[in-house]
């Protein structure tokens, strides 16, 4: 089963808001963008738009659901639902020209037909003209769909002919929650939502256990760090850094030292509800009562410091053994 508009608003308050009174006004428009990054819903609101056009049973703005036109649409296979998406890098002038044939063949069913076009933006210039001419004959009888993570890559022309729809980044509950659906471990969702914004590359993160993984190492190296600072250095050198091996790697790793870092401040100011090491807070109390605020301060500061070199082409490791170094002094 698809989303229901409450859900959609959950995930996208203000287009969903704007969508679900076009279609109370019975308004829609024949043509949308929908443009946002990757994860905030896009397709799955495109599809309950293509529920609630097709739904022969539909009361107000939610679709029923039950018919045949609604589960045929959850399950992806309407015949009058025609998805064109990529093959390789681009959208190629064959496949929207296959889409106009489809519809000049078409009659069947309800009569009305939907389109989305995913990744709008990698339409070459003669599939996006072809889509132009198709855009610019509204039939209303169809409604389009495009979706795209990067309008500024589409034909101002196309651009012109469609509502644009805006999807912000989830908020960091909402994506939380999503990450948990997709199996994801809630103290592991909750790193990951302070991480990225992007649902892909957040579940990109969990494969292979990555993130619980990172967790730990982050955990025991603050650890050796409190514990036993001398051995700190040899448990970069174990378990650091071949766990952190490429650049990009070694980012996220510090940017999850960061998050430890503020989890001490807010036990400081008294939040310990705001935590994001959730499983963590008696170790984070002992971290915490052992540091005065304004060496916390510095400490944070050492971390980003340490991000910033990286950025700059320091090597990782030995910008890892500085900053360790500095964490024993300050
Ligand atoms: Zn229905």
């Amino acid at each position: 089963m698809g989303l229901d508009w409450t859900e959609a608003k959950q995930r996208q308050p203000r287009a969903s808001a704007i969508l679900a009174r076009t279609i109370e006004k019975d308004r829609l428009a024949h043509a949308y963008l929908f443009e946002g990054s990757r994860g905030t819903g896009k397709m799955a609101i495109a599809e309950l738009m293509a529920q609630v056009f097709l739904c022969r049973q539909r009361t107000g703005i939610e679709p029923c659901n039950e018919c045949a036109d609604c589960k045929r649409v959850t399950s992806g296979n309407h015949p009058d639902v025609h998805v064109i998406e990529a093959q390789g890098a681009v959208i190629k002038v064959d496949q929207i020209r296959g889409l106009k044939k489809e519809f000049s063949m078409r009659g069947m069913e309800s009569g009305k037909k939907v389109y989305l076009v995913k990744d709008a933006d990698r339409m070459n210039a003669s599939a996006g003209n072809s889509l132009l001419k198709f855009l610019e004959e509204p039939d209303g009888e169809a409604l389009a769909i495009l979706t795209t993570t990067r309008p500024q890559g589409m034909l101002k022309t196309i651009l012109s002919r469609v509502q644009v729809m805006s999807f912000q980044p989830l908020s960091p509950d909402v994506f939380v929650k999503s990450l948990v659906e997709h199996g994801v471990k809630e103290q592991d969702a909750l790193l990951l939502s302070r991480m990225t914004a992007n649902l892909d590359e957040a579940l990109a993160l969990t494969e292979e256990d990555w993130i619980a993984e990172a967790r730990k190492k982050v955990i025991q190296l603050l650890d050796d760090l409190v514990t036993r600072p001398g051995y700190s250095l040899i448990s970069l050198q174990d378990d650091w850094v071949p766990f952190f091996k490429e650049k990009p790697d070694v980012q996220l790793g510090i940017d999850l030292l960061i998050l430890w870092y503020r989890d001490l401040l807010r036990l400081k100011v008294d939040q310990p509800e705001e935590l994001v090491y959730v499983d963590q807070e008696d170790r984070l109390w002992k971290q915490a009562v052992n540091l005065t605020e304004e060496r916390l301060a510095n400490h944070l500061q050492a971390v980003v410091d340490t991000k910033r070199r990286i950025d700059a082409n320091t090597s990782p490791q030995l910008a890892m053994e500085q900053m360790l170094i500095r964490l024993q002094e300050g």
